[in-house]
C-alpha cells in the first residue's frame, strides 16, 4: 500500500537535494570547525554560508542568526535569554494562550522563577487582538512573544501590527516562525520582530537543528555555556551537516516557495470544501482566510480524533488530531479550547498538513475514505443517540 502522508506540520520529509548537500560533511569535511587546519575551516565556511543563506531569507544579517538544536532551543533561548538579561528593568512577560509548548512551558519555567506572564486570548478563528496587546503593557513589560502562526489550526497573526505596538513602548518581541519560514515569505523587519525561532525539519531540513535570529543590538544571555562558538552565544561544537542541510533547505524554499505555496492552496481548498460537501456536522477551525497554505483542521461532530486516525492508518494515511507532542496523550488541544470550541467537538479534531510531494490524488483519496470511516464510527457513537 502507497502512503499518504498528510502531516506536513509535524516534521517534513528531508529533500534528497538537503541529503545530498550534507553528505560531504559527515565523510570529508568532517573537521572541526573551530580548528585551524584545511578541514576544520572547510566545515566553518560551510556554516557561514548557511548561515547568510538563512539571513537572507528573512531579511536579517548574518551575524544576528544563531544556529541551535531546533526550533525548541530557539524559543526556550529567545524568551529566558531575554528574560533573565533584562531583570534590571522588569519581570512581565506578554504572550497568548496558543503558543506551541515550547513556548508556553518556557513561560511557566519562568513563572516559577518569578516572571510575571500574561496569557493573551485569541478569537474564535484564533486571531490574537494587537489592541490588546497594547492593553496590557506595562512598565515593567520586557517581551512579548507571539508565534507568527499557529502550527495545529494555521492562523496567521497580526505580527507586523503588533511590531508597531512592541516598538512604540520600547519592548522586545519575539515570534516563533516555525510553520512560516521557507513556506510564506517572512521579512524580520517588516514584521517588526526582535527575535525569530526557525526549525529545520519543519522546512524539508534534518530534525535536531533550527536557528534564532537576534536583532543587532538586543540584551539576551546564553544558555549554553562553554567554547566561542557562535559569536559566543551558543557553546558547542557546531552539528556541521545539519546547518549545512539546513542552509540547503533554505535555498530550495527562497526558489520554490511560492509556487508551492500557490499549489497548496489549491489542494488545501479543494480538501476543505470536500470534507464539508460530504460529511455533516463538520466545521473548519482556524481562520477561513488568514491560514497557511497547508493546513486543515476540522471538527467532526460524534467521533473521536484518535479512533478517525487510527482507521486512516489502517489505510494508508498519515494525519494528526492536532500537534504531534499532544496526541500520544488524550488531552484535547489546548489552541481548540482556546478558540472556544466545545470539548467534544476538541476531541473530534482532525488536522492534515499538505507539502512538497502531496498530489490532487492523495486528496481525492481522503475525500474517498474519510466519509465511510466517520460514517461506520458514528453508527457505534453513543455520542450521537445522546445528542441527536
Ligand atoms: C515544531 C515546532 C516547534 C519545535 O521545533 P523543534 O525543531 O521540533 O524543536 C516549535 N514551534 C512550532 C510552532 C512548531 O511547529
Amino acid at each position: 500500500m502507497k502512503r499518504i502522508y498528510l502531516d506536513y506540520a509535524a516534521t517534513t520529509p528531508t529533500h534528497p537535494e538537503v541529503v545530498k548537500a550534507m553528505v560531504p560533511y559527515f565523510t570529508e569535511a568532517f573537521g572541526n570547525p573551530s580548528s585551524l587546519y584545511v578541514c576544520g575551516q572547510e566545515a566553518k565556511s560551510a556554516i557561514e554560508q548557511a548561515r547568510v543563506l538563512v539571513a537572507d531569507l528573512i531579511g536579517a544579517e548574518s551575524e544576528e542568526i544563531v544556529f541551535t538544536s531546533g526550533g525548541t532551543e530557539a524559543d526556550n533561548f529567545a524568551l529566558e535569554g531575554v528574560a533573565f538579561a533584562n531583570e534590571d528593568r522588569g519581570n512581565h512577560i506578554i504572550t497568548t494562550t496558543i503558543e506551541h509548548h515550547a513556548v508556553l512551558e518556557t513561560c511557566k519555567f519562568l513563572e516559577a522563577r518569578g516572571f510575571s506572564l500574561t496569557y493573551l486570548p485569541v478569537d474564535e478563528h484564533g486571531l490574537v487582538d494587537p489592541e490588546d496587546v497594547k492593553r496590557v503593557i506595562t512598565d515593567k513589560t520586557i517581551l512579548i512573544s507571539v508565534m507568527q502562526a499557529n502550527n495545529e489550526i494555521g492562523t496567521i497573526e497580526p505580527i507586523a501590527e503588533i511590531g508597531r505596538i512592541a516598538k512604540e513602548a520600547g519592548v522586545y518581541l519575539h515570534t516563533d516562525a516555525v510553520q512560516t519560514v521557507g513556506h510564506v515569505p517572512v521579512d524580520v523587519n517588516e514584521l517588526g520582530v526582535d527575535l525569530l525561532s526557525i526549525s529545520a525539519h519543519k522546512l524539508y531540513g534534518p530534525k535536531g537543528v533550527g536557528a534564532l535570529y537576534i536583532r543587532k543590538g538586543t540584551r539576551i544571555v546564553s544558555l549554553m555555556h562553554g567554547g566561542e562558538q557562535e559569536q559566543g552565544r551558543r557553546a558547542s561544537t557546531e552539528n556541521v551537516p545539519a546547518i549545512v542541510g539546513l542552509g540547503k533547505a533554505v535555498e530550495l524554499a527562497q526558489r520554490e516557495m511560492s509556487e508551492e505555496a500557490g499549489q497548496l492552496v489549491n489542494l488545501r481548498d479543494q480538501l476543505i470544501k470536500g470534507l464539508m460537501e460530504r460529511i455533516d456536522d463538520i466545521r473548519l477551525n482556524g481562520h477561513p482566510q488568514r491560514r497557511l497554505p497547508n493546513n486543515i483542521n476540522v471538527s467532526v461532530k460524534f467521533v473521536e480524533g484518535e479512533a478517525v486516525l487510527l482507521n486512516l492508518d489502517l489505510e494508508g494515511i498519515c494525519a494528526s488530531t492536532g500537534s504531534a507532542c499532544s496526541s500520544p496523550s488524550a488531552e484535547p488541544s489546548h489552541v481548540l479550547l482556546a478558540l472556544g470550541v466545545p470539548l467534544e467537538q476538541a476531541r473530534g479534531s482532525l488536522r492534515f498538513t499538505l507539502g512538497k510531494w502531496t498530489s490532487e490524488e492523495e486528496i481525492e483519496r481522503v475525500l474517498e475514505v474519510l466519509p465511510p470511516v466517520v460514517a461506520r464510527l458514528r453508527a457505534m457513537s453513543p455520542l450521537v443517540k445522546r445528542e441527536r
